[in-house]
């Protein structure tokens, strides 16, 4: 390297001027003090090394050896160039090179390559070393391994980009207090920074949930680093909500929870949704009662349960009397209006096993649980007395009712054709009664 363009560099306190300091020692002493500075450089935990004026390296030290991967052999008189990862951009050693040249101390970070071909990031201070006569004669370059400082840099920028979007993120510690939350938190659970802050999640229990719930939820997130799932909270004004979240543990390098991680996203306009089609699939527009698939279909569950269980259960079918005169008279809307009642008041007897359908235009069946033929002509008879004795849009409406309990061997069609039958002799024997597939009437 020329040395004619430091001249000015003389005052500087960052160079080393060993030349001025250079105490009047004897040789014995001075090769003692050598040695120690030897053994302190070859000893240091940070990467050292030597190199000429053109960069050529002198001396490398025991920790730039096991962090290249290198051996002394294959380093010296080699430059720099042999560690390059051909990352760092073209400036970085323009200004490098720039820096040194005018006599200062260089301080920057370069991502380098190991003997493995591994990447790592290092922090560098090359320093220049000068002669008695101001000279540069050497460099010298001390290197911190920052690969990981990097990798936790590069960690919290993915988690502030994260951070931005609309899903409303928690942050706790390995205690699970809240470290940090964001914009999108505040917006689903009314909570700012300041309220959560520092407490648990436990803030947001909705109490819907019982402690098995949460014993496998942990469970799952210890066991598995994470957790997806449906869960309900309770926001800031004490409203219980649905929500769709995913807990993930983070780990530090030593495989220690550093952090958890709560991502979540209010489903309630989803979960309305999938209830009214749900509602629409399985339900009667005008009553609200059941429509007929969903009753074919509890049937085939009831009759399978029957069998496996060996008890059995009663189908009950009733028909309006005399419904045809009552739309004459009172008009079809009128009509509708009682069918609305009267499903209505049907469904307030049930227990919550029993299942109501529309069947057809006026006529509704009931499924009941367990029953037998006993215990449904008792539930059938309170319940044509009760439609009797109620005005349902301001007139007196009567119901005939047919049953028939389910027969080992029944298929849907068989049992509906006894309870219709019964029916029918309800209807024959004067209206407003009860009829028995199994004790006529
Ligand atoms: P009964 O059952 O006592 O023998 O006499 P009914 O007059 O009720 O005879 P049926 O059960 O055969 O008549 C069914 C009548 O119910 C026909 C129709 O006018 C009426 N109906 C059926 N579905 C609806 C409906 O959705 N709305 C209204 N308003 N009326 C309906
Ligand atoms: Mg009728
Ligand atoms: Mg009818």
């Amino acid at each position: 390297m020329d040395n004619s363009e430091h001249e000015t560099a003389h005052g500087n306190v960052e160079h080393a001027m060993l030349g001025s300091h250079w105490p009047e020692i004897d040789l014995d002493t001075l090769r003692a003090k050598f040695y120690q500075l030897y053994i302190a450089v070859e000893q240091s935990p940070a990467a050292t090394a030597i190199t000429d004026t053109e960069g050529h390296i002198e001396y490398v030290n025991q920790r730039f050896l096991e962090v290249t991967g290198y051996s002394r052999e294959e380093l010296i008189g080699k430059t720099p160039a042999m560690i390059q990862s051909g990352m760092t951009p073209d400036e970085v050693y323009r200004d490098l090179w720039q820096t040194l040249r005018s006599g200062k101390v260089w301080r920057g970070e370069l991502q380098n390559r190991k003997k493995s071909g591994e990447l790592y990031w290092e922090a560098e201070t090359i320093t220049p070393v000068r002669d008695d006569t101001g000279r540069i004669v050497r460099f010298v370059a001390v290197k911190e391994d920052i690969t990981e400082r990097k990798r936790q840099e590069e960690e919290l920028r993915l988690l502030a980009s994260v951070f931005q979007t609309g899903q409303a993120t928690l942050i706790t510690d390995p205690e699970m207090r809240i470290e940090r939350v964001n914009q999108a938190f505040t917006d689903i659970t009314g909570y700012l920074p300041e309220d959560v802050i520092g407490q648990t999640p436990r803030l947001f229990k909705s109490g819907r949930h019982d402690k098995r719930f949460y014993a496998r939820l942990w469970d799952t997130v210890l066991g598995t680093g994470h957790w997806q799932g449906e869960i309900w909270n309770r926001n800031k004004y004490g409203d219980i909500y649905p929500l769709w979240q995913s807990i993930t543990a983070v780990y530090d390098q030593a495989g220690k929870i550093r952090n958890f991680i709560a991502v979540f996203h209010n489903i309630a306009e989803r979960k309305r949704l999938e209830e009214e089609l749900e509602q629409q699939a399985t339900r009667d527009h005008l009553t609200g009662a059941y429509n007929r698939r969903a009753f074919d279909e509890a049937m085939r569950r009831a009759i399978g349960q029957a069998e496996r269980n060996n008890n059995t259960f009663t189908l009950l079918l009733f028909d309006i009397d005399c419904f045809k005169s009552v739309n004459d008279q009172h008009g079809h809307d009128t009509g509708d209006a009682i069918l609305k009642r009267l499903a209505s008041l049907a469904s307030q007897t049930l227990r919550s096993t029993d299942l109501m359908a529309r069947w057809g235009g006026e006529e509704f069946a009931i499924l009941l649980q367990d029953s037998s033929t006993q215990g449904a002509s008792v539930f059938a008879e309170r319940l044509r007395q009760q439609v009797a004795e109620t005005r349902l849009q301001g007139l007196a409406i009567t119901i005939s009712l047919g049953i028939a309990e389910y027969r080992h061997g029944d298929d849907p069609d068989t049992l509906l054709a006894r309870a219709d039958g019964a029916l029918y002799r309800a209807k024959r024997a004067g209206r407003n009664r009860v009829g028995s597939a199994d004790s006529p009437a």
